[in-house]
């Protein structure tokens, strides 16, 4: 990791030595202006933009570009500039700066450029966002080998610009493992699974030996999608493959498993693991326990990997704060607060400050909840609000969610969740009035509700469902479905519609049916369908589970006699038995 005096002190050294009248050999001036470059790159790709570090940035920018121009005078003054090593850094020098045309000119003054320079000067058109000019450039390439297609191919997806990635790949005359882990990621960070499977099962067919970054990105987008069953053929190649000792393919094996609802083989895998465990595998696992209601375990994990001698971080506190907030342990929650700043010396985040928030606000302790945030050395943002909105929902306290709702139109005023949650709430307590001004104030400041869907896979195939007008076949096999389901409930389970959660889909107008055909529950319906008796039904959902929803789907495992697992934008609620794992809390 880049830290900042070593950089000011090189940069000082650098910007002496370039200025010192003396000759130096072709290969210090590349020496030179790599460092320049790797700097520079590190600098760009070690802090996330805030408003406090851009202005830091920028100086950095101009600090090192200002050494960079020295460094390319001087070897002007010695006619090094044309030389193939000493213009191929100055490019890629320029190209880290940003600056488009000076890489360009460096590298149009060069004799006679290599592929490594002609892949130099289209990494820097990428660099910035220039798609059409390292599309020119590669076009007048005169030779191409496999790294200028790859260098290509990884800058449109860089880019986002998939289909043109995905022209530029069927093009290649010939892949490796690169350019596959390259296209898989690409598509798979994009959430475009169905692809992101589509072309590793290429990838097998094609005889090439697959990576770790094409299987991590696999299984990364198996968890994503809560594809359970390809996750589980992805486990049988890898044991087959012998691939297993790898650590970071078991961390996104147990990461996949965990996100697909299958605590069982996730905690398998972190098991079975090879070597010693790293700190992300601890880190998942505990995630995944806490993420299906297990906090307790979650906890005794934590102390037996302090045990191990594996030092916690972070993140590892988050998932830590998560599990004794989801379980309800308040005084253990204040403990590894305190702990990981005075035993681990890590200062809290603006998460960790929410996951207080969320642990004093779950518990009801609403009041404790609202001071602490006031009392929070660092200004809270919009999720830690939020997080307070959403304690109220479920404690169902009007008041002081008013009060919330004020902060967060000032710091995010667009945000249709805020509004929903606030509406659900008015609507619990029967506030039919105010329900009314805030879909007006919706409407007014024609604020859109994120569009809900569920995704479900049978046979190996993603189905993804969204609430709305049947558009196809499946849509109306999944209504026809759910209708006969509803009827059973309302007979067999005594089901009544909830209202309460009507604004969850408030883009749909007033109709009726608004609840009754959540994505969740067509999902659901589309999985009693298709898939043989007996077999688990696994749902993701992107947004949070509502309450109407969250009963049907309790009546349904009652009534059917089948376990439904739902991911839902916050936590896995497991049915099993007209009850569901979250105990109703969530
Ligand atoms: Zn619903
Ligand atoms: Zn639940």
């Amino acid at each position: 990791m880049y830290s900042k005096p070593a950089s000011t002190l090189t940069l000082s050294l650098l910007e002496n030595y370039s200025s010192a009248a003396q000759w130096y050999s072709p290969i210090h001036w590349t020496m030179l202006a790599a460092s320049f470059a790797t700097l520079q790159s590190q600098m760009s790709s070690c802090t996330t933009p805030s408003f406090e570090a851009l202005p830091k940035r920028a100086t950095a920018n101009l600090r090192s570009l200002r050494a960079g121009i020295q460094l390319h005078c001087q070897a002007l003054t010695h006619g090094l500039n044309a030389h193939l090593f000493v213009g191929t850094t100055l490019v890629s020098m320029y190209g880290e700066c940003g600056c488009i045309r000076s890489a360009r000119k460096v590298f149009d003054e060069m004799h006679e450029p290599n592929v490594v320079a002609w892949n130099a000067v289209i990494t820097a058109f990428f660099r910035v966002g220039n798609v059409k000019g390292a599309r020119e450039m590669f076009d007048l390439m005169p030779f191409r080998d496999l790294t200028s297609w790859n260098v290509m191919l990884a800058g449109h997806v860089k880019e986002r610009e998939l289909e043109l990635a995905r022209k530029m790949f069927m093009e290649m005359p010939v892949k490796d493992d690169v350019s596959w882990s390259t296209i898989i990621v690409g598509f798979a960070h994009n959430g475009y699974f169905d692809e992101a499977f589509g072309f590793f099962r290429k990838l097998q067919r094609d005889g090439t030996r697959p990576n770790e970054v094409s299987l991590t990105g696999v299984l990364s987008a198996c968890g994503q999608a809560g594809a359970f069953e390809f996750g589980k053929i992805l486990h049988g190649f890898i044991e087959k493959a012998g691939l297993i000792w790898i650590i970071s393919v078991n961390n996104a094996l147990l990461d996949a498993y965990s996100k697909c609802g299958n605590l069982s083989m996730a905690r398998l895998v972190f098991e079975r693991m090879p070597e010693k465990k790293s700190i992300v595998s601890w880190t998942s696992m505990m995630v995944g326990l806490a993420m299906h209601g297990h906090g307790e375990e979650a906890i005794r994990l934590f102390h037996e990997m302090e045990r191990s001698e594996t030092r916690p971080d972070g993140i590892t506190f988050i998932s830590l704060l998560y599990a004794c907030s989801h379980a309800g342990l308040i005084e253990q929650g204040c403990e590894y607060f305190n702990k990981m700043r005075d035993v681990y010396n890590i200062k809290p985040a603006i998460e960790h400050y929410g996951c207080m928030v969320d642990l004093y606000g779950r518990a009801g302790q609403l009041q404790k909840a609202y001071e602490f945030v006031f009392q929070m050395p660092i200004p809270p943002n919009d999720i830690i609000w939020r997080t307070l909105l959403g304690a109220c929902s479920i404690h169902g306290n009007v008041k002081l969610a008013e009060k919330v709702k004020e902060r967060l139109s000032e710091l995010d005023p667009n945000n249709s969740s805020d509004h929903v949650l606030l509406s659900n709430i008015y609507a619990v307590a029967g506030k039919w009035k105010d329900v009314a001004a805030v879909r007006r104030s919706m409407t007014d400041q024609r604020i859109k509700k994120t569009p809900g869907w569920s995704m479900i896979e049978v046979d190996k195939v993603m189905y993804t469902f969204m609430a709305g007008p049947k558009q196809d076949k499946i849509m109306e096999e999944a209504y026809e479905m759910l209708k006969d389901i509803i009827l059973r409930l309302r007979v067999e389970g005594g089901y009544v519609p909830e209202i309460g959660s009507v604004l969850h889909d408030i883009d749909e107008e007033e109709k009726e049916d608004s609840v009754s055909t959540h994505s969740e529950k067509l999902a659901v319906a589309f999985g009693i369908a298709r898939l043989c008796e007996g077999k688990t039904i696994r749902i993701v959902k992107n947004l949070r589970i509502c309450r109407d929803c969250h009963v049907v789907m309790k009546l349904i495992s009652q009534v059917y006699k089948l376990e439904i697992v739902v991911r839902d934008r916050s936590r896995f609620h497991s049915f099993r038995n007209g009850s569901c794992s979250c105990e109703d809390y969530w």
